[in-house]
């Protein structure tokens, strides 16, 4: 019972990592900290069944002695995150997946794709469910990860149907909580961060553009169930609940008694105009939906950021 997590001090990776300890694995994870932090691992000092080590999944590496699962969780993937490091987004999705998956290959362990909702682009059709094959401009800004994420989709599959590995796909929507980085540049911590420093909270565009938010809790438990499932094809793990950026702009001001004000600013290229998961597939296959409400998971993460920029603040 052990299992790799590359990306395993980032957001997602660093709480996949508390769950599978907590189920009794033992974890080795990988992540070469471009935007990850070792912060976020800092708690697993100390446990002998966690161990993590300093690596670019982009270049070669080994992994000695037993592995029963491989977690493909390495890349950057906010926006603004993946825009600063186009290369390395596209290495990380095809490059990284082939060695991840021959490294699951070769030990003859599970494999689990962290894939995306940005594998339907800009969609024509909501909610979005995994038979939509969506609406990505291949040639974009957004396309380091959109594409490099399809073909990371495409080559696990390959994988699974050529080489019989035991492969699950994730389709990630947009997830919160704690552990986000403050200045990651995506809307929540944005809106968190401005708010915060008693800054106007930049809408982008009319913020009529849609999204929904899965608290981490809820979108871990789905992964988790996804992975000891039989389900090989892409499976959708997001919160249905959708709203516009506007609105969710309101709610975050709504937490600060003093918010300063709303003001727009020019939309990116190609922003996803809608997007909101259809989990009829997740409810059936995995019994899971998200229990986590908005207001609930808020609350938790508020509570996280307001201790993080006080540590900001008083390092300055
Ligand atoms: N957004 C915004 N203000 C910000 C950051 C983001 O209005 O300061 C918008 C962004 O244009 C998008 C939505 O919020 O429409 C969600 O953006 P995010 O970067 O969180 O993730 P995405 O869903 O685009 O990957």
């Amino acid at each position: 019972m052990r299992a790799v997590v590359t990306g395993g001090a980032g957001f997602l990776g660093s709480h996949l990592c508390d769950r599978l300890l907590a189920e009794g694995w033992e974890v080795l994870a990988l992540d070469n900290l471009v935007t990850g932090d070792a912060e976020n691992l800092a708690h697993l000092k100390g446990n002998r069944k966690f161990q993590c080590d300093r690596r670019n999944v982009n270049e070669p590496f080994l992994v000695d002695g037993e592995v029963g699962y491989v977690f493909h969780f390495a890349s950057p993937a906010s926006p603004p995150d993946y825009l600063k490091h186009p290369i390395d987004t596209l290495k990380v999705g095809s490059i990284a997946t082939m060695r991840t998956l021959d490294l699951a290959m070769t030990k003859k362990a599970k494999y689990l794709l962290a894939s995306t909702s940005e594998c339907y682009g800009d969609p024509e059709v909501s909610p979005q469910s995994e038979s939509y094959w969506g609406h990505v401009n291949p040639v974009g800004p957004r396309s380091v990860y959109d594409e490099a994420k399809r073909f990371a989709e495409a080559t696990t599959m390959a994988y699974h149907r050529y080489h019989g590995v035991d492969t699950h796909i994730a389709r990630i929507f947009n997830t919160y909580g704690p552990r986000m980085r403050l200045n990651d540049g995506r809307a929540l911590p944005n809106f968190v961060f401005q708010a915060l420093s008693g800054q106007t909270l930049t809408v982008y565009g009319d913020g009529k553009q849609t999204r929904s938010f899965c608290y981490v809790s809820d979108l871990i438990e789905g992964i988790y169930r996804l992975s000891q499932s039989d389900e090989h094809y892409p499976t959708n793990i997001g919160d249905p609940n959708e709203m516009t950026i506007y609105e969710f702009a309101e709610r975050i001001r709504a937490h600060f008694p003093n918010a300063p004000a709303i003001v727009h600013k020019p939309l990116p290229e190609d922003d996803p105009k809608q997007r909101c998961p259809d989990i009829t597939k997740a409810k059936k296959l995995l019994g899971w939906e998200p229990k986590v409400s908005l207001e609930d998971g808020l609350r938790l993460t508020l509570e996280f950021f307001k201790a993080q920029f006080s540590k900001m603040t008083a390092s300055r």
